[in-house]
């Protein structure tokens, strides 16, 4: 048994050493242990499954509006990382934009790149600028591929508990759908994403606002939608712009990352 689990634990190391990468624009290294495909055939079955027991919206203009943001930060980035020669950033993902009839605040974007704003949201965007502020974030959380990285954070803590079993003499397995479903909980069952670690949503913030820059919208209109947030705490306060991170330590990270953003504008 001992040699079993050495022999795990030396797999394990090997399979940390070769998983590991850069995220997209902020160069951060994290682990990710499934391919790029594996995730998008997953994120397609939970997408459908999602809109099984959800409504298109009628609203055609609003709807109109989410798909024109979205084509033009789509645009935008795809123009950039193909002139920078980095194209593979976006493998596996095709944008494609969904408003859904929900009273509920909140929007989400699967790891192939479907990204689905409710309804409930657009009162509080009420400007192209300020959807490119939602939909940017959103699009970040896909292009950091958060996804994997929240599925291999998933499948590793099994993987001990695997190991952890072998030598308590108990058996467990999951599939990558099992880790999925864990990881990326939507659908009937919960109706939108399970919530994002507080890293994680500071760099599709910074990855939002740098994508937001790359599409010529007005990058000012980020840490100010936060305020709107702040100020509208006592009525309906979105779940996606929730208070983890807290709007304080948003706006604050925004804001210092203006500057910064501002030469994405230029490199347009
Ligand atoms: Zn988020």
């Amino acid at each position: 048994m001992k040699r079993i689990t050495e022999w795990l634990l030396c797999l394990l190391c090997v399979a940390i050493l070769i998983s590991c990468s850069t995220v997209a624009f902020t160069g951060r290294k994290r682990m990710l242990l499934y391919s790029n495909s594996e995730i998008a055939s997953l994120s397609t079955q939970s997408y459908y499954e999602f809109m099984s027991t959800s409504a298109p919206s009628t609203n055609m203009v609003t709807t109109s509006m989410i798909k024109d943001v979205g084509n033009r930060l789509a645009k935008a980035l795809d123009r950039y990382l193909a002139v920078k020669g980095e194209s593979d950033l976006l493998d596996d993902i095709n944008w494609e934009f969904y408003l859904v009839r929900s009273n509920q605040a909140n929007a989400f974007c699967l790891p192939d790149g479907k990204v689905v704003f409710y309804e409930g949201i657009m009162p509080v965007l009420t400007t192209p600028d300020l959807i490119a502020v939602v939909m940017s974030h959103e699009m970040g959380h896909a292009i950091a591929r958060h996804g994997n990285e929240r599925m291999t954070q998933q499948a590793l803590s099994n993987m001990v508990g695997a190991v952890t079993g072998m030598i308590i003499g108990q058996k467990t397995s999951e599939t990558g759908r099992a880790v999925f479903e864990t990881a990326y909980a939507i659908g009937s069952q919960y109706g939108y994403l399970l919530p994002f670690s507080r890293k994680h949503e500071l760099e599709a913030d910074e990855i939002g606002l740098y994508i937001m820059a790359i599409a010529g919208y007005d990058i000012t209109q980020a840490p100010l939608l936060w305020e709107k947030m702040a100020q509208a705490k006592t009525t309906d306060v979105p779940e996606v712009l929730s208070t983890h991170p807290s709007d304080a330590k948003r706006m604050k990270n925004l804001q210092q990352l203006i500057e910064k953003a501002r030469k994405y504008s230029k490199s347009n």
